[in-house]
């Protein structure tokens, strides 16, 4: 401490600052700025979150914490959920309470009562709360000795504080907070008063076992979010609309590309217009792997057991995996796709002029996941990896990881995804010397710094058999999903013995890559479909035009008209039912097709077509030529 009784705080940024002891944290905020005093939500002291009521006697280290920071977010939900008990509290008196805690996004609040919560009683208890922090009641922090407190719940009936008291080891400090007439046994931080909550949400309700056990009590629980600002609470709620509005598993039955059914839990089907699609995005994979010097191979689904030990795959993974005999042997179905693509590299002698190989393969895995975490196309039990296996000289390492990094990059750009890029270190149990860690994980940091690209680094976060880049897309509505990785192989290498003939002729080992840039297809397919909001750029648009005549007098020239385009190669459909045009073209509409070809007297006077694009609306009529040269070079560009 120094003179005066002065204590000396340091902030974040090395700056700091002296205060009187005894002052409280929210005291010190408004001496750094009146805007920080009005934002700051609880303070990190020397590495606690703790209340701006605290007041410091001594030196700290002092983080002021917003809603910007987990921490902060954490306390303003907390609080929320305090605030919402006691709503309860006033709306529906003998109400029982458990626990109410922040979560992800949100907080809730576990209830013992007679009444079974509606909606209605939602937007109530929404109401109550709005009140509660229109009065900015304080929250107050007091401490009360275990009798004191168990005499206190046992009063008022929350049997449930008592047993979470009585669970606490008997000298621990009961801290209670206290906002209006409401009490809650709770360890903290809070927010300051309930005006700082400013914007609630109660989103539903649900079934809850007291302590998440099946043998006790269902409580009722209702989930909430909230906000300090009224726009970020509406810019949420318009993100959750539009995730269900874009929701694949419901676009995929409205367009007609893919369904589940309980005949296959966790096996996709996929109809004809959703294989249109995946056929372009298989073409597309094709051509870029092609002119890249990848050569595309194929390998058996089911595989015998002695392969898969080899692997160690029967030793790590066989819980995931789907077995059958043949013949009286073991077989398993592959759940991943190296040892095959090993096998057609070990299977002639290579030498070091040959790599490096790069063996690609469209490879169907099948992988057993609990039926409870299935979903849609993102969560399968089969499904497609667009694998690729290099084989190549250490001193190769680098230029092959640029080489795939551009080829992700190029991928991600074409569907108009940017991405953030991570770097996965050595775990603490890894396989291999740490020269050759050190190695790899460098020609890794290598390749990510020469092309430029920002990244973050999982400190252990590898695989055991090698170091790792993950490539993780962010979508149209802001989330972000796993797809590209890059992955450092010297294990494979050695459980199966491979080797290339060095220039030296003595046989060495080869280096090996796992990369994979769409991930699994299928659940590329349920990302794009809700990134795209099922609006498919042309190029993979499993209909990229419908004729639509506006009578039957012009049904002849339509089909001339769809006839011309498909024989250039554009997918088309001809609408010639007996419908009114403005419901056809609605439906044409629903169905997300690019373009509406619109055919009545005066195009078919002209050899033209009236052109509504379906976001863009009418363009216009113009000559089919022109139409059909339109169409095509934005298919060829792949524009989005
Ligand atoms: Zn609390
Ligand atoms: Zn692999």
């Amino acid at each position: 401490m120094s003179e005066d009784n002065q204590i000396k705080i340091t902030l974040p940024d090395g700056s700091s600052l002296e205060q009187p002891a005894g002052a409280t944290l929210l005291e010190i905020a408004k001496s750094i700025s009146p805007r920080l005093a009005k934002e700051v939500l609880v303070a990190r002291v020397d590495g606690q979150v703790v209340d701006l009521k605290s007041t410091l006697s001594r030196d700290a280290q002092v983080e002021f914490l917003t809603f910007d920071d987990e921490a902060g977010r954490k306390a303003h939900r907390h609080s929320t959920s305090h605030v919402m008990a006691q709503a309860v509290q006033k709306l529906f008196p003998g109400v029982r309470f458990a626990i109410g805690p922040a979560i992800a996004d949100g907080y809730y609040y576990d209830f013992e009562t007679d009444k079974n919560f509606t909606p209605a009683d939602l937007a109530e208890i929404e109401k109550e709360m709005e009140a509660i922090i229109k009065a900015n009641l304080p929250f107050e922090r007091f401490e009360m000795d275990r009798p004191e407190a168990l005499d206190y719940f046992r009063n008022n009936g929350q049997t449930y504080k008592v047993e979470l008291i009585e669970d606490l080891p008997e000298d621990a400090n009961l801290s209670f907070y206290r906002q209006g007439d409401f009490t809650d046994l709770c360890a903290g931080p809070h927010v300051p008063s309930t005006g700082r909550l400013k914007s609630v949400k109660l989103m539903n309700i649900a079934g809850a076992y007291w302590r998440g056990n099946e043998r006790n009590k269902m409580l009722q629980r209702i989930y909430g979010t909230s906000f300090p600002k009224k726009s970020m609470l509406e810019e949420y709620l318009f993100r959750i609309e539009e995730a269900k509005r874009r929701d694949h598993r419901k676009l995929g039955a409205e367009l007609d590309l893919f369904s589940l059914r309980d005949e296959g839990p966790g096996f996709p089907f996929f109809h004809p217009k959703g294989m249109i699609l995946r056929n372009e995005l298989e073409n597309y994979w094709r051509e870029e792997h092609k002119k890249r010097g990848y050569q595309e191979i194929r390998t058996p689904v089911i595989l015998s057991r002695s392969l898969w030990e080899q692997s160690g795959h029967w030793d790590h993974y066989r819980e995931n995996m789907y077995f059958t005999k043949i013949d009286e042997g073991d077989f398993a179905v592959k759940p991943m796709n190296c040892p095959g693509g090993i096998l057609i590299y070990a299977g002639k002698l290579r030498s070091y002029r040959d790599l490096p190989i790069r063996l690609a393969e469209l490879g169907l895995v099948h992988r057993h996941e609990m039926s409870g975490v299935l979903h849609g196309l993102m969560r399968v039990r089969c499904f497609t990896q667009d694998d690729a296996h290099i084989f190549m000289l250490p001193s190769q390492i680098k230029d092959e990881i640029i080489g795939v990094i551009d080829m992700i990059n190029d991928f991600y750009k074409t569907f108009g995804f940017p991405y953030h890029v991570e770097l996965s270190t050595r775990p603490e149990k890894a396989m291999g010397s740490e020269e050759i860690w050190e190695m790899a994980t460098a020609a890794l940091r290598d390749a990510l710094e020469v092309k430029g690209l920002n990244y973050t680094i999982n400190e252990g976060d590898g695989a055991f058999y090698g170091p790792k880049i993950d490539f993780h897309l962010e979508d149209s509505l802001g989330r972000t999903w796993q797809c590209g990785t890059i992955q450092l192989d010297f294990q494979m290498p050695e459980k199966f013995n491979l080797s290339y003939i060095g220039e030296d002729g003595q046989k060495h080992q080869p280096v090996m890559i796992h990369r994979v840039v769409f991930g699994s297809l299928e659940r590329f397919i349920g990302i794009l479909t809700e990134h795209y909001a099922g609006a498919f750029p042309a190029w993979l648009a499993p209909v990229q035009a419908r004729v639509i005549p506006i009578t039957d007098r012009h049904a002849e020239y339509a089909r001339g008209v769809a006839d011309r385009l498909e024989k250039a190669g554009v997918r088309v459909e001809l609408d010639s039912r007996n419908e009114k045009i403005g419901y056809k073209i609605r439906e044409a509409q629903a169905q997300k097709i690019p373009y509406m070809l619109v055919t009545g007297d005066k195009e078919a006077g002209q050899d033209a077509v009236a052109v509504r694009h379906r976001t863009k609306g009418d363009l216009g009529a113009m000559p089919v030529a022109d139409f059909e040269a339109m169409l095509l070079e934005e298919i060829k560009t792949k524009a989005y």
